[in-house]
């Protein structure tokens, strides 16, 4: 297997606009690329989940490990409730946040398990993955949790 060390873009150096990713049949080999190396480097650090502009490319896919999924082009609805979500990031290292998250969310756009490129069609995640997909989604419009979030540090 292919090992990836990639250096992990901390704030405030993260991308602010991520392009979307040609998800057409010809460029399944680049979204197959994304998906090993996102899929690595979230092993290595054993994290929730992980974007692309955190390894300082523009493009918008972040994986998630507990679906071992990559999540392309996404467009998230919030359905339901809020409440505080203690996180942290690679891109903020040694750093907690209390955020503000939907329970309930739903996400459109397209996800590739490693085989096939399919439509999400509104996919619904519940909490706690639903947090993980929002904290991810959001670094593909440049938020993190310092901007959104309070510091957390020393109520562990
Ligand atoms: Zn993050």
């Amino acid at each position: 297997m292919v090992k990836h060390q990639m250096k992990i873009i901390t704030v405030p150096n993260l991308p602010k606009t991520c392009s979307s990713i040609d998800i057409s049949f010809v460029n399944k080999e680049q979204v197959h690329y994304y998906y090993n190396l996102l899929k690595d480097v979230v092993q290595q650090h054993n994290c929730l989940g992980l974007a692309l502009p955190q390894l300082g490319i523009d493009k918008q896919g972040f994986f998630i490990a507990q679906t071992q999924t990559l999540y392309l082009n996404t467009y998230l609805l919030t359905i339901d409730g809020i409440v505080e979500s203690v996180e942290g990031c690679l891109s903020i290292p040694n750093h907690l946040y209390k955020v503000k998250r939907h329970t309930t969310i739903s996400l459109d756009g397209y996800y590739y398990d490693g085989n096939n490129i399919r439509k999400l069609d509104y996919l619904i995640f519940d909490m706690p993955l639903s947090f993980v997909v929002q904290h991810e989604h959001d670094h593909l419009h440049g938020i993190s949790i310092d901007q959104i979030g309070q510091l957390h540090d020393n109520k562990s």
